[in-house]
């Protein structure tokens, strides 16, 4: 095939003045913290970034959270760690999703600049032996029902904290209880950045968007859509019930569903996450549920206001 010199030179032209635009990317995967702290120092924002901790497997719930950052921070920073001292099923931690690439290509399309994806061993270059005592706060729900559970998140989440040192941190009201405990630790701990909560984005069929969603078979996660549903109906039914009905008609309801079990079914005042008993305290009152939906557990929750 013979190649016109003029084109040949339009190509090349074309090329050089272009390449270097496809080949430099505004974003930066870094793994380790002298990494990240020299990137940092170099942005000329450290001390200032906007900051949203994840464990990775990335969907559309986390992706609003890094926008919403990227909307208020000059600089945002997006950490992906699996983070083995909050699970406390090795099960769970052995089969959680772990899909970096595929990360890294949907955060591009964000804008933020950072990425921090460190290996285990640049975390807990020794084990975290620290005790966080959050008192009532992780004696319901999650706490009750994952013993250390939210110790393991402080540890991680003040260690990240530290490396990163965010201005403004951001996290899904999703993980209510989690939301909690870090305002908590952030208090205890006199840390001075803003924590933002972001509300929580579902799927289609209300099914609240979680990376574990992936693990359910296409037949789980259309019946795991009963439990958001039956949030949104109890809401409706609150008028009609006390609080102690709307607890059991919520755990009945989702029961009937062959696909889920429900673990625990509680409306707790939205501050101490304490079981609220009458409607009429002056609490703003959240419906929270964990349900297993065959091997996978899913929570979700919903604020009555
Ligand atoms: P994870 O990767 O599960 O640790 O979640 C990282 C952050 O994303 C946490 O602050 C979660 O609360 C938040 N998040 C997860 N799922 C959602 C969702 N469906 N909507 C809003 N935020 C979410």
């Amino acid at each position: 095939m013979r190649l016109d010199l003029g084109l040949f030179v339009y190509l090349m032209i074309n090329f050089i003045y272009f390449a270097p635009q496809f080949l430099q990317t505004s974003m930066i995967l870094v793994r380790t913290v002298t990494e990240l702290k020299s990137v940092l120092q170099s942005s000329g924002q450290a001390g200032s970034a906007g900051f949203v901790p994840t464990m990775g497997a990335l969907h559309r719930g986390h992706l609003s959270l890094v926008e919403k950052a990227v909307d208020e921070n000059p600089l945002v920073v997006v950490s992906i760690f699996v983070n083995p001292t909050q699970f406390n099923d090795p099960k769970d931690l052995e089969r959680y999703p772990r899909t970096l690439e595929s990360d890294l290509k949907l955060l591009e399309s964000t804008g933020c600049q950072v990425v921090f994806a460190p290996d285990v061993t640049e975390i807990y270059p020794e084990p975290d032996t620290r005790k966080f005592d959050f008192g009532q706060l992780d004696k319901v729900m999650e706490g009750k029902h994952r013993p250390g559970h939210f110790n393991g998140v402080a540890q991680v989440v003040s260690k990240l904290f530290e490396m990163v040192q965010p201005q403004k941190a951001y996290f899904g009201l999703k993980d209510f209880q989690q939301l909690a405990i870090i305002k908590s630790m952030v208090k205890q701990l006199n840390l001075p950045v803003e924590i933002i909560p972001c509300p929580i984005v579902r799927e289609q069929s209300g099914l609240a968007m979680s990376s574990r969603n992936e693990l359910l078979s296409a037949e789980e996660r259309t019946n795991a859509a009963t439990i958001s549903q039956t949030l949104f109906k109890a809401k409706e039914l609150r008028t009609e019930k006390s609080v102690s009905e709307l607890e059991k008609w919520v755990t009945e309801t989702i029961n009937k569903n062959p696909f889920l079990k429900v673990e625990y079914a509680e409306i707790v005042d939205d501050t101490l996450l304490q079981p609220v008993k009458s409607w009429h305290d002056h609490s703003v009152k959240v419906l929270c549920v964990a349900v297993f939906c065959g091997k996978i557990r899913l929570i979700d929750n919903i604020v009555f206001n």
